[in-house]
């Protein structure tokens, strides 16, 4: 028997014990992906998720959580879920078990209340990918998933006949961007437990959203847009790194750079705009925000990076609607490496030793962030090493415990520190979660 425990620490960290869960609802529809579950909770609760197999289903054991009305399996829009059943295995634990046809890859999450919704528990269930048909072969798979690779997406903007952003001596934003991207991927390939994937590989045109559902088709984990800005003033310079935003451009900024990076889908012929509004529609209200808030996180994480080598436009992670990150289950970020406009960054944009020092700090940005929170099932979850940070000067603890989201505590504890006071160039390890 395999047992693979996708346990959600995160989610159960940030739950308060004092609340008891109910849950009024179940629901389940079917795409050609994947089936998911939601599970509607009146309350946030702990829980953990465990697969068995033989026969293969899903067990999810919410504490301190009861049940209003039995749960009512919709066997029309159920895809793999044959039945769904419940019991206690503790006082305080309501088990839901899930039926399956067959063995799955399993998502979940925890969202927060929105619009008409309250809490929802969402359960993905993606076909298994090589699924032998024996035993012996089969549970081998598992193993090796158990250890798989995090793979980062990575997207060299614009290409083909959409140029991008053009420098004063007329370098173009599609060719740096393209080596940044081929560097980028050789330092993350480098860094054990880590795969990087290039959404394009030469000088042609990917329509935006064609880039996210490329990074979906690999099953990234995380998917990285990489670009060089432009702005009118010429002594505007710094590398940004941007999410999306929930409401549109939060400056006037950012709108006029969303402006110009989503008019690639003019060049390329096709206008996505109608099509965007209705895909936000249904995505917003499940995965994305559980996405979005992944994304603020990696952000953070490589933001901190880069400012650790070289100068940065902003001192926090910009939002902006690029439509290249509305990828509504993998976190996305878009990192403009420097100005392409500023003379002086122009140049630097074109020397190899700075595309490859750009990529190196993106790079650690991203480890960072996978080591301090490892998907499960991974090679970093089992053998991930501490991680530590330097400090610069100007640093606080409550700065550095807010940019790797732990505590003051826990950043305290494990120091072993007394009082917030911290010296400059000394490391200090960053508990994991
Ligand atoms: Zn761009």
């Amino acid at each position: 028997m395999v047992i693979r425990p996708l346990i959600a620490w995160t989610l159960a960290l940030l739950a308060l014990p004092l609340f008891a869960a109910e849950i009024d609802g179940f629901r389940v529809w079917t795409d050609p992906e994947k089936t998911r579950a939601v599970l509607d909770l009146d309350a946030r609760a702990d829980y953990q998720l465990f697969t068995l197999d033989n026969p293969p289903r899903v067990v999810i054991d919410l504490e301190r959580s009861a049940l209003d009305n039995p749960l009512q399996l919709d066997s029309e829009h159920a895809g793999i879920i044959q039945r769904v059943r419940h019991g206690t295995p503790r006082d305080d634990t309501l088990r839901v078990v899930l039926d399956l046809e067959h063995a799955a890859d399993i998502r979940s999450f925890l969202l927060d209340p929105t619009g008409q919704y309250r809490y929802r528990l969402v359960v993905d269930l993606f076909p298994e990918n090589g699924r032998a048909a024996t035993g012996a072969v089969k549970q081998m798979a598992d193993v090796q998933q158990l250890d798989r690779d995090v793979v980062i997406a990575i997207d060299a903007g614009h290409g083909g006949e959409d140029p991008g952003a053009i420098g004063k001596n007329r370098t173009r934003e599609k060719d740096v961007v393209l080596a940044i991207a081929k560097e980028l991927k050789k330092s993350i390939d480098a860094r054990p437990g880590m795969r990087g994937v290039l959404i394009r590989t030469g000088d042609y045109y990917v329509p935006l959203r064609d880039r996210f559902e490329k990074a979906r088709k690999h099953r990234a984990d995380l998917f990285v847009s990489v670009h060089a800005d432009a702005f009118t003033k010429r002594s505007v310079s710094g590398s940004s790194v941007f999410v999306l935003s929930r409401k549109g451009a939060s400056s006037e900024f950012a709108r006029r750079l969303a402006a110009s990076e989503n008019s690639s889908d003019l060049v390329g012929g096709v206008t996505l705009r109608d099509k965007d509004d209705m895909l936000a529609s249904v995505l917003l209200d499940l995965s994305q925000s559980a996405t979005m808030e992944a994304s603020q996180t990696v952000a953070d994480s490589v933001l901190a990076s880069l400012e650790r080598v070289g100068k940065t436009h902003k001192n926090h992670v910009e939002h902006a609607n690029f439509m290249v990150l509305k990828s509504p289950d993998v976190p996305s970020i878009l990192v403009e490496t420097a100005f392409i406009s500023n003379p002086s960054e122009e140049k630097r944009l074109k020397d190899p030793a700075w595309q490859r020092r750009i990529a190196d700090s993106i790079a650690g940005g991203v480890q960072d962030y996978f080591y301090l929170s490892p998907p499960p099932g991974t090679w970093i979850a089992a053998n991930r090493q501490p991680v530590r940070y330097k400090v610069v000067h100007g640093d606080t603890l409550g700065e550095i415990a807010s940019r790797y989201r732990v505590s003051l505590y826990s950043l305290r504890r494990a120091n072993d520190l007394r009082s917030d006071t911290i010296r400059v160039g000394s490391e200090l390890l960053i508990p994991t979660t």
